[in-house]
């Protein structure tokens, strides 16, 4: 049987960079994305034979924005993937793309459909128009509506939508009513993020770590209590929530990234993508105009290569897979380490079954309604020597 296989295009434009993010992209000529798209085929191309070892069960472009680019444009990388890969129904398979409002049309969504795409996310964040403007996003909640409703029209009845909580400013009623709008929609998936201010944003100079603005950022109570409400309002609008984010109506669960979670190969093409296959984890070149000319002069592009030791594996493994509600399997881990998980962790699952923090059941591990509230520090123990 084959193994499972998922594909990440990145897509590193946006028409303007939001203050928050640390994200590999940001604007460009409209000659530059032709080049790229140029570039890519041209790295998709190097992976030809692949299809033999492994299956494609997903496809995911992301960015940046891969909205922004033409939509042609995208439908011809993901007709050189399904060649590459020989790819025949894409139907069968989950194809999603990364898109913002503002940069949406009727046509781009038609062609986004008819190219084989059959799932959307989009990038929201927050209803309230003045949090819009301070995140530097392009868009309004109104312009997000009508996008989301062409959407619907052109026949995606899988959409995810990104909401962030934790805003400078933010109040407990505010982020509710952002929750409330956006349950009304009844979206196929949510994820729901805190912000984080990441060095070297825009962010960062003014609300980071004793700066002037940082007593904006809702304190650590109210972050908590924002935390339990999306849980809560989810919960009571049907929506189950499979990872710490993440939350999906029956059937909904973005395989794509649970492909990440649990350990599976993927393969990552353009500026900056990372890979792992075969315990190996590749990441590509990440500045744009090195990337291109590697392409270009026909040459393999440069790539961080990091081979994974069995130790480092064993942890990714439980790190990963606790993000999971369902945690993570004993039987898996045994398949893949030759070595139980009680020899590897027995002092670390009895500590935290003592504190009530996980389970570990017959057959799978996994953290309590506790333990996922703490779970950075659950998973610290579960580093190894
Ligand atoms: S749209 Fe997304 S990737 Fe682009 S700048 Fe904003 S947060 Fe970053």
């Amino acid at each position: 049987m084959k193994e499972q296989l998922g594909l990440y295009v990145h897509i590193p434009f946006c028409e303007r960079k939001c203050k928050y993010c640390d994200f590999l992209s940001g604007p460009s000529s409209v000659q530059n994305k032709k080049a790229y798209i140029d570039a890519l085929k041209k790295e998709i191309e190097q992976w030809k034979g692949y299809d033999e070892k492994y299956e494609v069960v997903s496809i995911f472009f992301g960015g940046g924005t891969p909205s922004s680019i033409d939509a042609e444009d995208l439908a011809a990388v993901l007709d050189k993937l399904c060649e590459v890969f020989k790819i025949e129904d894409c139907d069968r398979i989950e194809i999603t793309t990364e898109a913002n409002p503002g940069t949406l049309t009727k046509e781009k969504l038609e062609v986004y459909k008819k190219g084989g795409f059959n799932r959307l996310s989009l990038g929201l964040q927050s209803t309230h128009n003045e949090e819009l403007k301070m995140l530097g996003r392009i868009h309004t909640y109104e312009e997000f509506l009508e996008n989301y409703k062409m959407a619907k029209e052109a026949g995606f009845t899988n959409i995810n939508i990104d909401l962030m909580s934790a805003l400078p400013n933010q109040t407990k009623e505010g982020y509710r009513q952002t929750l409330e709008r956006v349950l009304a929609l009844k979206p196929s998936h949510i994820s729901a993020y805190s912000l984080i201010i990441e060095e070297g944003t825009p962010f960062y100079e003014v609300y980071g770590e004793d700066k002037e603005l940082e007593h904006t950022l809702p304190d650590e109570e109210t972050d908590r209590e924002m935390y339990h409400m999306t849980k809560q309002l989810l919960k009571e609008a049907g929506y189950d929530r499979y990872e710490i984010s993440n939350y999906a109506l029956d059937g909904k669960e973005c395989i794509h990234n649970k492909l990440y979670w649990t350990g599976k190969a993927y393969l990552g093409f353009g500026v900056g993508a990372s890979s792992y296959i075969e315990g190996v984890r590749y990441r590509n070149e990440e500045d744009l105009s090195e990337y291109m000319n590697y392409i270009n002069k026909k040459k393999d592009i440069k790539r961080d290569v990091t081979k994974l030791s069995q130790n480092e594996k064993m942890e990714e493994f439980m790190f990963l897979g606790l993000r999971l509600i369902q945690g993570v399997s004993k039987q898996a881990f045994e398949t893949q380490f030759g070595v139980s998980v009680e020899e590897v962790y027995k002092d670390v699952l009895k500590k935290h079954e003592q504190e009530g923090l996980l389970i570990n059941g017959k057959e799978r591990i996994y953290l309590t309604e506790p333990g996922l509230d703490v779970s950075s520090y659950v998973m610290s123990d579960f580093l190894l020597e």
